[in-house]
């Protein structure tokens, strides 16, 4: 088949922005009950925030940002002991709770708990890399049974009232497998409002590139996303993607995109939005209708929007008054009029997202989405939510240059990488005994590299010197011209060398959150918090389901805790009190040593 360029400049830039925006993420917890390949946070079995803590965040939020949905993602979110009262207060504040989740805890109790506290939608996070116990070395095709007991759960005990998308992190091994998840979703368009396809990215790439924070050079070994299994792995791009989708449906046409910040054209969350019934795929919408969401929502609501309730994506008839206005309206409605079957039938929206993390390109600039609405609150700051293991790390966002021309300009290149998003803040150059030409700036400690030895008196400021280079480098994934280097900034001398082996790329794996853009405006305000006591609900994930019956395991996963110590726990309505109870499955051992293991992948 021949494959069709997309074309974003056809598109809806979605108007997210670092002020106001649809969606935020949030971490009560970096505490998971997974250790998932894709992700990038560090498991931390002590990870819960007291609630309180948490709060402060949202309050931050509250003050810096205008935002329709709060991710509530993690760590294991459903783990987390105040996850009911949490979910209350974003009520109480106006905004959309929306749990991302790996769904392994996931009961039919807990979803009828939280759609009473007023949960909006699940994003659940389940892909082929995740090891999921009873499912190793499942596929995707294999795990859709796991979907759809998760996507059946929702439906019934929320009483449909809630979203239900998915996420899967997609590696090249796992690309041929996208036409199969997107008619999945088709087939599941009742209950199923979103997928979402996340493209993984790892620190390990063998890229030539040298690392560093803040003038001195860091080991990205150190970041939890970096994966020595994947040293070869290629990036995937959305185009990829899209001929992907396209297989299986060659009509497929995204309608809006969120570009790059180094970038215009590369599309960093590329938005598909589609009607139909399980049977049969009537049409796209095009940009004019994503725009006009949008906008509508933001002129009533105040908001831009992501996520909504199915009752918005169902009965797509009732705004039947829009399609004189609108082309793809127009398009879908007339072919409903030639199947008179389907007039009294729902007719679904359903949205398929791509979304791109960072890309490193060739001269050392990180390509990262403009606008990103997975900003967290970090230190009273909004920052990317899938860098925050290097301010863990280091103390600041890495900087690259490519190794050897001009390898310790990073700080030169640093401002063109900087996100609209504010980082963490760059310390305060401090100068340094050396007898270099210029006096290196001296960052916050945090860097985990080896100590910085004393001064040590040199010839010649020389860089530091890491490993040589390849020969032929691995080409990194360009999707634009890259700029040139600065040529002028003298080469500072890092100091004397925490020589550290920085061979990897710094590609970051960025989750993104499970967005889901859905054309129908939300005329309905947030509920009230409930008046109802606080509730520690805690689910105990769910035992591994027995391997050889996948739908009665995958029924078993999501299922099985109910009754468990976390379903008492939840019904006990005690106050909240952040104690981890969910017994952990029996934790994978690290990739490498001082690394606790990772989490689900956000995504996202
Ligand atoms: S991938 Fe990173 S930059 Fe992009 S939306 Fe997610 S957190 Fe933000």
């Amino acid at each position: 088949m021949r494959k069709r360029p997309l074309t974003p400049e056809t598109y809806y830039r979605l108007p997210w922005n670092l002020a106001d925006n649809a969606i935020t993420w949030l971490e009560p917890t970096t505490k998971c009950n997974l250790y998932c390949e894709g992700c990038y946070r560090e498991n931390d079995p002590l990870g819960h925030k007291p609630l309180a803590e948490v709060i402060r965040d949202l309050e931050m939020v509250k003050k810096t940002r205008h935002t329709d949905g709060i991710s509530i993602a993690g760590g294991e979110p459903l783990i987390y002991p105040e996850l009911i009262p949490l979910v209350r207060y974003i009520v109480s504040q106006g905004w959309k709770p929306i749990i991302n989740s790996n769904g392994q805890a996931l009961t039919p109790e807990l979803v009828r708990e939280l759609t009473a506290a007023g949960v909006v939608g699940f994003t659940m996070h389940v892909d082929s890399h995740q090891k999921r116990p009873g499912w190793k070395g499942a596929s995707e095709k294999d795990l859709c049974e796991l979907r759809l007991t998760l996507a059946q759960m929702i439906h019934e005990h929320s009483g449909g009232k809630v979203s239900c998308s998915f996420n899967a992190t997609i590696y090249r091994d796992t690309l041929t497998d996208i036409p199969m998840l997107t008619r999945w979703a088709h087939e599941h368009i009742d209950i199923v409002q979103t997928m979402v396809y996340i493209l993984f990215r790892s620190a390990r790439k063998k890229n030539n590139f040298d690392v560093f924070v803040n003038g001195k050079p860091v080991d990205v070994g150190d970041l939890v996303y970096q994966l020595d299994n994947q040293e070869n792995h290629q990036d995937l791009v959305s185009q990829e993607i899209a001929d992907a989708i396209r297989l299986a449906y060659p009509e497929h046409e995204p309608c809006a995109f969120l570009n790059g910040t180094e970038d215009s054209r590369s599309m960093k969350w590329l938005l598909t939005l589609r009607a139909g019934t399980k049977d049969e795929i009537l049409g796209y919408f095009d940009a004019k209708f994503a725009e006009w969401a949008q906008i509508f929502h933001h002129l009533f609501f105040g908001t831009y929007l992501a996520y909504t309730r199915p009752c918005w994506t169902t009965w797509l008839q009732k705004i039947v008054f829009l399609a004189p206005f609108n082309k793809s309206l127009r398009t879908i409605f007339g072919r409903l009029l030639l199947r008179p079957k389907l007039w009294n039938k729902p007719v679904h929206i359903q949205s398929i997202m791509v979304i791109q993390p960072c890309d490193l390109f060739d001269d050392g600039r990180q390509n990262m989405c403009d606008g990103c609405p997975d900003a967290i609150a970090y230190k009273g700051k909004l920052v990317w939510s899938c860098r925050v293991d290097e301010l863990e790390k280091f103390g600041a966002f890495i900087q690259c240059s490519p190794r050897g021309c001009c390898g310790q300009s990073a700080q030169a290149v640093a401002p063109a990488s900087q996100p609209a998003a504010a980082p963490e803040p760059v310390k305060t150059p401090a100068p340094t005994p050396e007898p270099t030409p210029e006096p290196s700036p001296v960052p916050e400690p945090a860097v985990q590299t080896a100590p910085t030895p004393e001064p040590t008196p040199v010839a010649a400021p020389e860089p530091v010197q890491t490993e040589p280079a390849p020969a032929t480098p691995e080409p990194a994934p360009v999707l634009s011209a890259p700029e040139p280097a600065p040529e002028s900034v003298p080469a500072p001398k890092p100091e004397t060398a925490p020589v550290v082996k920085a061979e990897a790329k710094p590609m970051i794996r960025a989750d993104a959150p499970p967005a889901v853009v859905v054309p129908t405006p939300e005329p309905t305000p947030q509920p009230a918090p409930p008046a109802s006591p606080v509730v520690d609900a805690t689910p105990e994930p769910a035992p591994a389901p027995a391997a050889p019956a996948k739908a009665a395991a995958a029924a078993k996963t999501v299922t099985e805790a109910k009754g468990t110590k976390a379903a008492k726990t939840a019904k006990s309505a005690k106050p909240a009190v952040a104690k981890p109870v969910e017994k952990q499955p029996k934790a994978e051992p690290a990739k490498k040593a001082g690394k606790p293991g990772k989490k689900k992948p956000k995504a996202h």
